[in-house]
């Protein structure tokens, strides 16, 4: 008999298109995860509240995997924090389908403190065993973000009685293990850690000039890229200030994410709008126009281009918890310099695929990329790390037999 696998993900479906301010990590981990482990045998139903009213009720991921959209709220993406106060009719509408479809589940894996909220719920009404995987926590966000971290007030005591109550969290990195026991005085003995992973399919390293043509740049450009969700926690501004310190015309920035598009380029008019006004500022006051480029969202396909052709992908993020646009860029054979934050201290391993700066220091990234610059072996040593060093620790086919495990001990117990 196949073990059922609910993971509810009430604001990451795993089939949205990705960029835009409202999806990125988390609806690639639960798609990514939740295809491996159906290859392993899992039964998997993915639940997720509906986003469009068009939207079909279930809809395959592969075979043996599929999301269930929950029709609770609006039917258009919503705030992250206007989630909150759907959660118990999500609870009632799940319990309900559950009942009049006759769903029976083996375990909940809930993703993020929303759907670990409903969890709690379920995991005593329906006597199910449960996983959690917080995607991002909110006393480490508050802490980064301070005043500008939008979270509810409720989020902290939310989470620590998620830590209390789950049967087994999975942590994706040592330093997220670190703030569950000090944070939120969680067992250590009930939290495994185990990284997310990458598509080694999906992410291959292209030959970098040709890369380099098609996008739109020169070979001799020194190409810096950036991929990920345009919200201020990236540190977009901290990298345009750093590229207008380093002062060198040969450096060319493409940045992609923002609202899914076709075109190649965004256009300066388009740039006057939202979500790039800010940026469009930015540029002028750093005199970088004609220097930054912006592509808007592509889908996932679409970026092993931009990696490859990069000469480095920098990631300047206030706040990170795991990082997969790092993983992505070294299965390129990119190498990395990223802010030395969550998940990004220990994927970018420092002299051995990148280095890491000290978060909104412009100055410190600034003299990370001349450091890289200057010498080119040093940049060549990292490049020619970077793909087997994630095929050795980031695959998902590694990751997933280790969740399987975690699993296979839950139900044993
Ligand atoms: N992404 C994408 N297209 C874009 C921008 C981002 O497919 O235009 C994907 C990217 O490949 C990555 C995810 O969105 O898998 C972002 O995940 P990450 O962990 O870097 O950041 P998060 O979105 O969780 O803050």
């Amino acid at each position: 008999m196949p073990v059922n696998v609910t993971f509810l993900s009430l604001h990451g479906d795993p089939l949205a298109p990705l960029g835009g301010s409202h999806h990125g990590g988390q609806n690639v981990y639960v798609k990514e995860l939740s295809s491996h482990l159906a290859d392993l045998g899992f039964e998997l139903d993915v639940y997720s509240r509906w986003e469009s009213p068009d939207q079909p009720l279930t809809a395959p991921i592969t075979e043996g995997a599929r999301v269930i959209r929950i029709k609770v709220g609006p039917p258009k993406p919503i705030q992250k924090e206007e989630t909150l106060s759907l959660l118990p009719n999500v609870a009632r509408w799940l319990s309900g389908f559950w009942k009049e479809h006759q769903f029976n589940y083996d375990l909940i894996h809930s993703h993020y403190y929303f759907s670990g909220a409903v969890a709690i719920y379920l995991k005593d009404t329906w006597g199910i065993p449960s996983c959690q995987t917080f995607h991002s926590l909110g006393a480490v966000k508050q802490k980064a973000l301070g005043s500008k971290d939008p979270s509810p007030k409720q989020r902290l005591k939310i989470e620590r009685r998620i830590c209390h109550s789950m049967d087994r969290i999975i942590a994706t990195t040592p330093q997220e293990k670190s703030d569950l026991r000090n944070l939120y005085e969680t067992n250590p003995e009930k939290v495994k850690v185990i990284p997310a992973g990458v598509n080694l399919e999906l992410f291959r390293p292209l030959p970098q000039d040709e890369s380099k043509l098609e996008i739109g740049f020169s070979p001799r450009d020194f190409l810096v890229t950036f991929v990920g969700r345009l919200e201020e926690r990236k540190g977009i501004d901290t990298l345009l200030e750093a590229i207008h310190i380093v002062n060198n015309d040969k450096i060319q920035v493409v940045i992609v994410g923002g609202p899914p598009t076709k075109k190649d380029f965004l256009s300066w008019s388009e740039l006057g709008e939202k979500p790039y006004r800010e940026y469009q500022r930015l540029l002028e006051k750093f005199d970088l126009v004609g220097q930054v480029t912006f592509t808007g969202g592509k889908p996932q396909h679409m970026l092993s281009r931009y990696y490859s052709a990069a000469d480095v992908t920098i990631i300047p993020s206030y706040y990170e918890p795991f990082g997969l646009t790092a993983v992505e860029a070294l299965a390129c054979g990119s190498s990395l310099i990223a802010s030395s934050v969550g998940g990004l201290q220990t994927i970018v391993k420092q002299d051995h695929v990148g280095l890491q700066f000290e978060p909104r220091n412009p100055d410190d990234l600034a003299d990370q990329i001349q450091r890289l610059m200057s010498y080119p072996p040093l940049n060549e040593k990292f490049r020619k790390n970077a793909r087997p060093y994630v095929e050795e620790k980031y695959s998902w086919s590694a990751v997933t037999e280790q969740v399987a495990e975690v699993y296979r001990k839950v139900l044993s117990e």
